[in-house]
């Protein structure tokens, strides 16, 4: 049977595009349907939207020929400072301090704006030979059988391939109409997420403060401008988000502190729900998912994206070495390989990090000692630290090539 594509990618957020980009790499001819227009997106402005990249999954990004775009773009991290805080007295001293010096391999990880990252995946699809990206189409039904997969579009348009790959991130609906049912639950906190510009330089240094009520990162951005993180209660981030921009910041400084000046807005302001979603399955017949539609996970160590690259080095790595085996790249013993490789990595990272919020977003004076404990203890210890920065690069456990920096 004649297919449209070998591989179908529903979704063009931002999984979507570096597995296009890995595929077609590979030599598979790759369809992308995304239903957000893809223009519009691209010629945003900054809108607040940053993602801390692991220095392994710039590696990935670039073998697929986008770290290039946006090299000159980003901000090294080169140091990860962690401390309790509560809101009116700042941050206590930090009891993790994290320096890239202590690995030989490089910065730990760079921030990224999506603005950026986004027009660099949408110049490098519509270069890429093999890639054919449809943006502002919506997939709303798709089968499949033993010769192959079909979707079809809200615009009535029915495309086939060997494989439909779901990267249309937490709420995918190619799960759902595959009948993979999902667990997980609510935090009952939502983040707030922005930009600030500072007075004083962030040399690099990442911040993330442990407030009773939810963590806030304060990540480095090029200039004298950091990305925000501020989770807190559902009901207290309403009120906040709420709040005209000055009476904003006037709530965020008391958190912030004035370890960097005085601060401005330098962003849009937005406001995400935070769940934990994880897929029962990654895969069935002819199907495959990846990124947040596998697993959406709580953003306290800016790991979701870089979650998802790791599956993108991974699918893609199965679905290319089967391939030139001649084997069929939808058959359910190829997908298998897949979810072996990042299922049980993934879940583990999504519980670690779920027990981490919970053990940091409350004001229990025994457990704030012993975490205070704990942590100091990682910090005291060379060898345990170097680990905790590897895992924070991304380097640690089975990488598949491209998070290697090696050609598949
Ligand atoms: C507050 C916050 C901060 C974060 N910070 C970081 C960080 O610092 N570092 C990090 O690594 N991660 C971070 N993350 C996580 C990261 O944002 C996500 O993991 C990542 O954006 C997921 O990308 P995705 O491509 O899988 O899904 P999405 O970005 O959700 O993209 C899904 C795409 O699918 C499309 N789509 C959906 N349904 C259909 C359909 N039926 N037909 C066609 N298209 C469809 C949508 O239009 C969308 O473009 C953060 C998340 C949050 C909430």
């Amino acid at each position: 049977m004649k297919h449209d594509a070998d591989i179908l990618i529903v979704g063009g957020g931002l999984n979507g595009p570096a597995l296009a980009l890995a595929l077609a790499g590979g030599g598979l001819r790759v369809t992308v349907v995304d239903a957000r227009p893809a223009p519009a997106r691209a010629e945003l402005g900054f809108d607040g939207r940053a993602y801390s990249l692991a220095l392994a999954s710039k590696r990935l990004l670039s073998v697929i020929g986008v770290w290039p775009q946006i090299a000159d773009k980003v901000q090294p991290i080169l140091e990860i400072k962690a401390s309790d805080g509560h809101a009116g007295s700042g941050a206590a001293p930090f009891f993790l301090h994290f320096d890239h010096a202590e690995i030989e391999e490089g910065p730990m990880g760079f921030m990224a704006e999506d603005r950026h990252l986004y027009a660099a995946f949408l110049a490098m699809m519509q270069a890429a030979p093999n890639i054919t990206l449809l943006s502002g189409e919506t997939v709303t039904a798709q089968s499949i059988d033993a010769a192959g997969a079909s979707v079809t579009l809200a615009s009535g348009k029915t495309l086939t391939a060997r494989l439909i790959v779901g990267c249309d991130g937490r709420t995918s609906g190619t799960a759902q109409r595959a009948g993979i049912s999902r667990s997980g639950w609510g935090y009952g906190q939502t983040a707030l997420v922005t930009a600030v510009e500072h007075a004083l330089p962030h040399h690099g240094i990442a911040h993330q403060f442990f407030m009773p009520q939810g963590p806030l990162a304060i990540l480095p951005l090029p200039g004298n401008r950091s990305s925000i993180v501020w989770s807190e209660t559902d009901a207290r981030a309403a009120q906040i988000a709420a709040l005209g921009d000055d009476d904003f910041l006037n709530a965020l400084r008391p958190r912030f502190g004035d370890f960097l000046g005085e601060i401005a807005l330098a962003g849009t302001r937005f406001t995400y729900p935070l769940n934990l979603t994880l897929a029962n399955s990654f895969v069935a017949p002819r199907l495959a998912l990846v990124g947040d539609a596998a697993h959406g996970v709580h953003p306290i160590a800016g790991q979701g994206l870089n979650l998802g690259l790791r599956d993108v080095g991974a699918l893609a790595q199965v679905l290319i070495e089967a391939a030139r085996r001649g084997e069929d790249i939808g058959a359910v013993d190829v997908l298998e390989r897949y979810q072996q490789w990042r299922r049980f990595d993934t879940t583990t990272l999504a519980l670690g990090m779920d027990s981490v919020n919970r053990l940091f977003s409350n004001d229990n004076p025994l457990l704030r000692l012993g975490r205070d404990l704990g942590m100091g203890a990682v910090n005291a210890l060379p060898a345990l630290r170097r680990r905790f920065i590897r895992t924070a690069a991304g380097l640690e456990g089975d990488l598949p090539l491209l998070l290697q920096g090696k050609q598949i």
